[in-house]
């Protein structure tokens, strides 16, 4: 096999199309776009407006199985897909999370797909694209602001100190930022209290973004964020500090959709990217709505495996939305189902043993119950699965056929795609199977109905999805949630915060585990972005930087074009 050149080198190569003719294959208006620079338009949210004018779009979702630290190519994957959907004559839209900087300048790596599968301009997408994460940034540390200026004024509301959630934000990976004292010196520096920052993608605001449906939408719920609690306990809100209206203007152009193409000039809309593990780990509500107005199909593509992404998309951002799925595309890499045998070490930031690259299809068999499950997860929401196999150079025909078996005895409609050596021709297999499974009739349930209890909601998701045999509530769990009933925030989805590494909230378990029970610590609630979020794990919300950040690499060639991101 001849070495594929790096992406960044691929990149650079495209010829990218006028946006305006990306557009068009979009079915999108020109008039709608507003270009940011050369390669990149936010999209007009007038064209939301008045009677659609054909049927809403196939919409596809993009999971995986329970990856290996170092993702299964589930961008790669949709990216490629919607170019494999123009190979074989089909009209398709993307709709992807933008990249926060933070991995970006950590791991090596960014998140723009691979190869021949990639957005473009790359640099553009992984640095900035048009600052709409700079905009939540500062809308975040706004109402900070706001907050901090309330305690010193006299604190007329009686927030309690100690009972304050709102913390500050920034898109740089920064550990020492975790836990802070501020309003240290003298009196007129501010109330002294102990708070810390998160990354930008774990902003509240950040999922705001991804789930409003307009700008009335955005301002309604960034006035319903609760920052903290009185003394008496009573909630305290954006609106009641004032915030919400100056909100609302900083983000008045972040809540447009950023157009952009692939390697292709096949369309595709960049649009917010909340965490996938606190938050719901989708790309925005909005993009989806002006894509599926305008096209045939959507890929988007959810965070994380079925457990984690895909489970809040049918749960949480499909009802907000309205669209009913589909299908939903599982990648799965034989890597993957190696690691998920339990035969091999994989740890999060070390590169895969290099044993688990020798042929060994028997590795692949002993890891599939992990695909199984996840192939179950999906027809649990009734939406058909169609397992894409993402080839990688390193794989082994026999392996690759272990995976394409038991995919097939699952039920599941499977194909290979080499999308990343070959561009949209290898996704066309892939493309024509998910074509068909879209013409089944989708009976989409999502895995619970508001109206349940919290409790109820978090004990389905558990048991139905996960495959756990119970919940187990902390007495902190049990406070919490029945504080959040009387606050009236039980009508709510939930988010379960718990590890991505495995179906369980033991990341150290893995293929598809069964008798075990779900830990739920304590429970918070998002209400500005609404949905209530338990924890079960350690959930990081400020990655921190490794001996040798990616940023060391990254630097302006001669001709003051950025070099080193890959
Ligand atoms: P995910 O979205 O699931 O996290 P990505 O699509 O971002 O995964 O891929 C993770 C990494 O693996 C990227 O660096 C990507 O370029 C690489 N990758 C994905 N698929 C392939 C493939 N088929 N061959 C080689 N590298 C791949
Ligand atoms: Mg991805």
């Amino acid at each position: 096999t001849t070495k594929l050149p790096s992406d960044l080198e691929i990149a650079r190569q495209a010829q990218l199309w006028p946006l305006a003719d990306v557009a068009q294959r979009a079915g999108l208006p020109a008039e709608s776009l507003i270009p940011y620079g050369r390669h990149a338009a936010k999209v007009d949210l007038d064209v939301l407006e008045g009677e659609p004018q054909r049927p809403p779009a196939k919409m596809i979702v993009v999971t995986a199985v329970t990856p290996t630290p170092l993702g299964e190519g589930k961008t790669t994957t949709a990216v490629g897909l919607a170019q494999g959907m123009a190979h074989i004559g089909q009209q398709a839209m993307l709709t992807l999370r933008q990249p926060s900087m933070g991995p970006t300048f950590g791991v090596k790596g960014g998140a723009a797909g691979g190869g021949y599968s990639q957005i473009v301009p790359m640099e553009m997408l992984n640095l900035h694209l048009t600052g709409d994460f700079h905009a939540v940034t500062a809308a975040h540390n706004l109402l900070a602001a706001m907050l901090d200026a309330h305690l010193f004024h006299g604190n007329a509301l009686g927030l309690d100190p100690d009972n304050i959630s709102w913390r500050r934000v920034l898109d740089i990976n920064d550990r020492a930022l975790r836990n802070v004292v501020i309003g240290l010196g003298p009196k007129e520096d501010g109330v002294t209290r102990q708070t810390g920052f998160d990354i930008t993608a774990a902003s509240e605001i950040m999922v705001i973004l991804s789930l409003c449906s307009s700008l009335a939408d955005l301002r309604t719920r960034l006035g319903r964020i609760v920052v903290g609690f009185t003394y008496g306990g009573e909630p305290v809100t954006a609106e009641q500090l004032g915030a919400a209206g100056a909100m609302t203007a900083i983000l008045r152009d972040a809540i447009q959709p950023n157009l952009m193409q692939t390697l292709e000039h096949t369309p595709a809309l960049i649009h917010a990217g909340p965490f996938g593990n606190i938050a719901t780990g989708n790309s925005s509500v909005l993009a989806d709505l002006v894509a599926s107005r305008f096209s045939d199909y959507v890929i988007t593509e959810a965070g994380f495996g079925a457990d984690m992404g895909a489970e809040r998309f049918f749960n949480v951002k499909c009802r907000v939305s309205g669209l009913i799925p589909a299908a939903a595309v599982l990648v799965v890499t034989v890597r993957a189902l190696k690691a998920h045998s339990g035969r091999h070490r994989v740890a999060p930031g070390k590169a895969l043993p290099a044993e688990m690259l020798e042929e060994n299809p028997d590795d692949v068999r002993a890891g599939a119950d992990n695909l199984r499950k996840h192939i179950e997860i999906v027809r649990g929401f009734g939406v058909s699965p169609v397992v894409a196999i993402n080839v990688f150079p390193t794989d082994h025909e026999s392996e690759l056929e272990a995976v394409r078996e038991i995919a097939e005895a699952a039920g599941a409609r499977v194909a290979r795609s080499t999308h990343v050596v070959h561009g949209g021709a290898g996704a066309a297999e892939l493309a024509r199977a998910v074509v068909a499974a879209c013409e089944e009739s989708s009976e989409f349930r999502p895995t619970y109905a508001l109206d349940d209890s919290l409790a109820s909601k978090l004990e389905k998701v558990a048991t139905q999805v996960y495959g756990a045999d119970s919940i187990e509530l902390s007495a902190q769990a049990k406070k919490d949630l029945k504080r959040f009933e009387e606050l009236g925030y039980g009508r709510l989805p939930v988010v379960i915060a718990k590890t991505h590494l495995s179906i369980s909230s033991d990341p150290k378990l893995r293929g598809a585990p069964t008798g075990w029970t779900l830990p739920v610590r304590e429970v918070r609630a998002a209400v500005g972005a609404g949905y209530v979020y338990a924890i079960c794990g350690d959930m990081r919300t400020m990655p921190g930087l490794g001996a040798t950040p990616a940023a060391q690499q990254i630097d302006l060639d001669e001709h003051g074009e950025i070099q080193g991101l890959f």
